[in-house]
């Protein structure tokens, strides 16, 4: 008999997502600490301290989510006052989700709340993009003039916590898209160029209004976006996006991408088109990776309900599981870095034990577009038990009055 050895942790009888290869296939994972110890054939003399039988779930590594709201205490101040940030760790751990940046809440006058106060205090792993507008989306619009951004001051605030900074967010959107044309992204690319961070923008005017962001996006995309920069709202039907005025797909996109400029999706309120989708895809383009843009209101009232749930929609423009799994685990922390101390979207032995177990259901499930056109998907996915390094997270009771899933037929 070999001799036993301690762990804190063995999920056993589930089916593992392997990131690499994109394939699903049972097996187990044993945890000590914050690390994986072991994993697929857990030899049986490993005994835990604590068992979770995963029979009929899928392992993953913890699921990331690239752009979300989570700035607590960010208010709408017009037309009247209105809390707009989802909670940390509703978007976070009790969704399933083990990682999420906040891309853009705050700009240099409030992302001291988001660093000193909001970060430190919640259980999920929390990243930050700098808005390139100073206050941040506690005035939308963030940017109306160039003096609504101020350059070294971005930087340095970048530079005063760039273990959570980790990049630059700005939105093509009306009137600062329309006062400042293409100043307007070369701004924020020269504050993360100069704090030597990544820079992802928002491409889509949702007001409609501006013929200046339909000028601009070639422009973004073919002059100003180096590999590792980001483009969120891939599948955005608004002018500006990534459909142009001919209802078809940019071809600067195409040449982005294969220069490693990265596509995340950004589901939102109203950033997602089924038709953009469609047409994105039919173009060449497939994007890098899923994220919600989770709101307190999209949590509740839509159409970004949650991360999993647009993992779903995802899948329902014809992505398999599989990949939609990795386009939510390896593929975005592949973008956020190989730093040691995160080494994401994956699970072997020595790597961070950080995990979310899925309950895959299959159907015909309603997913909703910001349109509110429906389109049927084969699988809605349930969080059933997250586990953040190494401490096993209760899951919430999903955003819809049914939990977590959507309407099916
Ligand atoms: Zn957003």
């Amino acid at each position: 008999m070999p001799e036993s050895i301690q762990c804190d942790l063995l999920i056993s009888g589930g089916n593992l997502l392997n990131t690499d290869t994109a394939e699903i296939y049972p097996g187990s994972v044993a945890i000590k600490g914050d690390t994986i110890v072991a994993i697929e054939d857990v030899p049986s003399n490993y005994v835990p301290l604590r068992h979770i039988d995963a029979t009929g779930l899928i392992i993953t590594p913890g699921i990331i989510d690239l752009h979300t709201h989570v700035a607590g205490g960010i208010r709408r101040p017009s037309p009247y006052v209105e809390d707009m940030m989802q909670d940390a760790d509703l978007a976070g751990v009790h969704s399933g989700v083990t990682t999420v940046v906040d891309a853009g809440s705050c700009g240099i006058a409030n992302i001291g709340s988001l660093v000193n106060h909001v970060i430190p205090s919640a259980k999920t792993r929390i990243l930050a993009l700098l808005n390139v507008g100073s206050m941040g989306v506690n005035r939308i619009p963030e940017v109306t003039s160039a003096l609504d951004i101020e350059h070294d001051a971005a930087v340095a605030a970048i530079q005063s916590r760039k273990d959570v900074i980790v990049g630059v967010k700005a939105r093509m959107v009306s009137p600062g898209v329309s006062a400042l044309g293409f100043d307007l992204p070369r701004a924020a690319k020269s504050i993360a160029s100069e704090a030597g961070v990544r820079l992802m923008v928002h491409m889509g005017d949702t007001t409609g209004q501006s013929d200046e962001a339909i000028d601009i996006a070639p422009r973004i995309l073919a002059e100003l976006l180096e590999p590792d920069d980001i483009v969120t709202h891939s599948f955005t039907g608004a002018r500006g996006g990534l459909v142009g005025d001919d209802r078809a797909l940019l071809r600067e996109a195409i040449d982005a991408q294969n220069r490693g400029v990265k596509f995340d999706i950004g589901v939102g309120g109203r950033n997602f088109s089924f038709d953009a989708a469609k047409r994105v895809l039919d173009g060449g383009l497939k994007p890098d990776t899923i994220s919600s843009d989770v709101t307190l209101q999209s949590r509740y009232a839509g159409t970004s309900f949650s991360q999993v749930d647009c993992i779903g929609k995802v899948i329902s423009l014809g992505f398999t599981l599989e990949e939609a799994l990795v386009m939510s685990t390896r593929k975005p922390a592949a973008i956020l870095g190989e730093e040691p101390e995160r080494m994401l979207g994956c699970m072997a032995p020595g790597t961070h034990a950080d995990l979310t177990l899925l309950r895959v259901h299959e159907g015909a499930f309603q997913f909703i577009d910001g349109d509110n056109n429906i389109n049927h998907g084969p699988y809605a996915l349930e969080p059933v038990s997250c586990i953040r390094g190494g401490q096993v997270m209760p899951i919430d009771y999903g955003p819809r009055p049914q939990g977590w899933l959507p309407d099916s037929l």
